[in-house]
């Protein structure tokens, strides 16, 4: 059985300040031209990813996977019209020109926002849908911060979101979705499946399935998946104001519509219940400094969650960086500030060399001014490292020529793209043991615990300001359906 497979991943911050162009997607694929075929396999082969689980799935079920193009943007503002627009025709263009297939893996985020299309995804479905027709089976993988729309849910056959928030089971939901297709095309899975959606914006340090009230929320999921398919409880991405935004539940059954819509009810009803116990708790950033001084040994993390590039933020902010500073906080390190041009000065100072530059703060003026810094330059390195946590592992990640500064007790990673630091593989390949630290802030709102809940004595979430900031005071919307919890504060139940 052949099976085609795809992805066009963004997940899009509207608050952000800068588009997402069709460079960044060519920066996020594997291959100049979007990649497909083998590349694509090659990229991700025995890689703790969606695709590394749909390979590793088809091998298992003698499927041959035919992927015919990948590229994930790294997240950020509102995608432009014409990278989207571009990347679905050739896209469209590709399956048309693929021959005979049997079924079709699409690799989503859910997120997706362009410039005309607040529902990305749904529009990506409805078009693979319109040129394979009716009886092919489309299934689809969704991140945990899918917003997820009744176009999405109509035009697939079955979706499979993430379980795990960090995503840690990208590659066993990979492998799953394989099951699926193979399930349907033997006849064995006739799939229903129900969605709900619910009246309900979460943040993403509550949204954590390490957790209350998610931990329990899931193991309520994974106890009624005894019984049917997948339960998929989709958090939603609080920071794409659309009309659609906010967490919504998919049951999906063999056959059997009825306990679908029952079962997604309950879930929906059951999420409901813990609204109130979805908000964050901030700790000042010189609270956190003060805290690990008065400890004699053991790491503090600190996550700068507002300028998480992983969401959309700039990952130059400064806020946290200029606090150490001032504080003369010894054994501190911060990871990462993107900053090209800062990465040129160091480069052209050399290793060893003492370099005065202004340090982030750039993009916009939400996440601080630029820091004044005069610091010698540690080391000097190309940016590529392996990931060796449960997220992504195996994979090749790139920041870009990178740098790493050093002013007083402090140490910061400086480096040329904008990278979420969730793998301690990250610090290690720039010299940097973090479990030889005092004091680390990550821009990352959850997944650094994916490598650092073991390594750290104390994880703060920091206060800071930015576009990823977990709290909804800080944002204006204009375009998510009203009422919705905690914007209103909803008595009703859903
Ligand atoms: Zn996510």
């Amino acid at each position: 059985m052949r099976i085609l497979t795809a992805c066009i991943g963004h997940e899009t911050n509207t608050f952000a300040a800068t588009p997402t162009t069709l460079e960044d997607f060519r920066r996020g694929s594997p291959a100049p031209d979007f990649g497909g075929g083998t590349p694509v396999l090659d990229h991700f082969r025995d890689t703790r990813t969606i695709h590394g689980g749909y390979i590793a799935g088809a091998v298992q079920h003698g499927l041959a996977l035919a992927p015919l193009l990948w590229t994930f943007a790294t997240p950020g503002g509102t995608v432009d019209q014409d990278a989207y627009d571009f990347l679905k025709g050739l896209l469209l263009d590709r399956l048309r020109a693929a021959g005979r297939c049997d079924g079709i893996l699409l690799d989503l985020h859910g997120a997706m926002v362009t410039e005309a299309v607040e529902d990305a995804e749904g529009d990506l479905i409805a078009a693979v849908r319109e040129v394979v027709g009716e009886a092919m089976p489309i299934v689809v993988t969704l991140d945990l911060h899918a917003n997820i729309t009744a176009q999405m849910a109509e035009g697939a056959d079955v979706i499979v979101g993430f379980d795990e928030y960090p995503h840690i089971d990208m590659y066993e939901r990979g492998v799953e979705a394989t099951e699926v297709m193979v399930a349907i095309l033997r006849g064995d899975l006739r799939p229903e499946m129900a969605y709900h959606p619910l009246p309900l914006l979460t943040m993403p340090p509550r949204q954590c399935t390490l957790i209350d009230p998610m931990r329990s929320l899931l193991a309520q999921a994974r106890a009624m998946e005894q019984e049917v398919v997948n339960v998929t409880l989709a958090m939603g991405f609080p920071f794409a104001d659309i009309h659609d935004a906010g967490a919504s539940v998919l049951v999906t059954t063999n056959g059997d519509a009825g306990l679908a819509r029952r079962r997604a009810e309950e879930m929906a009803r059951a999420i409901w219940e813990r609204r109130g116990d979805f908000t964050p708790v901030l700790t000042p950033v010189s609270e956190a400094i003060a805290y690990a001084r008065t400890q004699a040994k053991g790491l503090v993390v600190l996550a700068d969650g507002s300028d998480n590039p992983g969401g959309g933020g700039p990952c130059d902010g400064t806020v946290i960086l200029r606090q150490f500073i001032e504080a003369d906080a010894q054994g501190a390190v911060v990871a990462v500030i993107a900053d090209p041009q800062a990465v040129a000065q160091a480069v052209a100072a050399g290793v060893g060399d003492t370099v005065t530059l202004d340090l982030g703060g750039k993009t916009d003026d939400r996440h601080g001014a630029p820091v004044r810094l005069t610091a010698q330059v540690r080391l000097l390195s190309d940016g590529a490292f392996t990931l060796r946590g449960p997220m992504g592992g195996g994979a090749r990640a790139r920041m870009g020529r990178t740098a790493v500064l050093v002013a007083g007790g402090v140490e910061v990673v400086v480096t040329e793209r904008r990278i979420q630091p969730y793998d301690a593989a990250l610090l290690r390949s720039v010299g940097i043991e973090p479990t030889e630290r005092r004091l680390i802030a990550l821009k990352s709102a959850v997944h650094f615990r994916s490598t650092y809940q073991d390594l750290a004595e104390r994880i703060f979430d920091a206060d800071t300001p930015g576009v990823h900031r977990p709290d909804f005071n800080a944002y204006t919307y204009r375009r998510v359906r009203r009422p919705i919890y905690p914007l209103e504060d909803l008595c009703a139940t859903s």
